[in-house]
């Protein structure tokens, strides 16, 4: 059986992120301290509790427009580079998922691998630049496998940014001194992907409940 997944199951998503950051706003904006400017964490836990807020209000019927809207709160909100990076990556995936009501995983695969590669677009950033590239990149890629493996994909996308030289973003300002520290936005797209795992395995025991 193919499993399909609305509405719901996007602002559980989006509220599921929303409370991961909240959690962890304190670790991504300490992982900001060493190679940025210190407000990734401030910047997604506004971000993020802006797009539940906007969800809960009115939210939309489909899941594309749930990220559509979400990406539409990211990019009036947050002030830094990741709001904008986020909104399109949302918002993207949101326009390519059209207007049905459900959707498969691998439907979400293509929508959100367009969203990356939008990412790519507005930032100018490819994988191996120590972004947030280097966890979306293999975890979209994951993806069509299962939700679980774009979670570990992520996850060690993540960590792998630990040895590289940053080569945009305010980190690159640091040149070598960016080397031996977690990328802040890598992280939160680790978190990103967890949250949608987490969503998933929910909606299953509800199938299943
Ligand atoms: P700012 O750098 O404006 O303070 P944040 O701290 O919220 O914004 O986000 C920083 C994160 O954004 C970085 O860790 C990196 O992952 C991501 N980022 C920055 N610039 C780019 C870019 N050009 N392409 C992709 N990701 C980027
Ligand atoms: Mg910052």
């Amino acid at each position: 059986m193919t499993e399909a997944y609305g509405a719901a199951f996007a602002v559980r998503w989006m509220e599921t992120v929303a409370a991961a950051v909240d959690r962890e706003a304190g670790r991504l904006t300490e992982l900001d301290a060493a190679i940025g400017d210190a407000d990734h964490g401030a910047n997604l836990r506004r971000g993020f509790a802006a797009v539940a807020d906007a969800l809960a209000k009115e939210p939309p019927a489909t899941p594309g427009g749930v990220l559509v809207a979400a990406g539409r709160q990211l990019i009036s909100t947050v002030g830094g580079a990741s709001g904008p990076l986020y909104g399109t990556l949302l918002r993207r995936a949101g326009k390519a998922l059209g207007d049905g009501e459900a959707v498969t995983r691998a439907e979400l695969a293509d929508a959100l691998t367009a969203g990356v590669a939008a990412v790519g677009q507005l930032g100018g950033a490819v994988p191996g630049d120590k972004t947030m590239l280097d966890a979306l990149v293999p975890a979209v890629a994951a993806l069509p496998e299962s939700f679980a493996a774009a979670r570990a994909a992520a996850g060690e996308g993540a960590l792998a940014t630990v040895p590289l030289r940053a080569r945009k973003g305010r980190a690159s300002y640091l040149g070598e001194r960016s080397v031996g520290h977690q990328d802040p936005g890598a992280t939160s797209s680790a978190l990103l992907f967890a949250a949608l795992a987490e969503a998933a395995e929910e909606e299953a025991e509800g199938a299943a409940g």
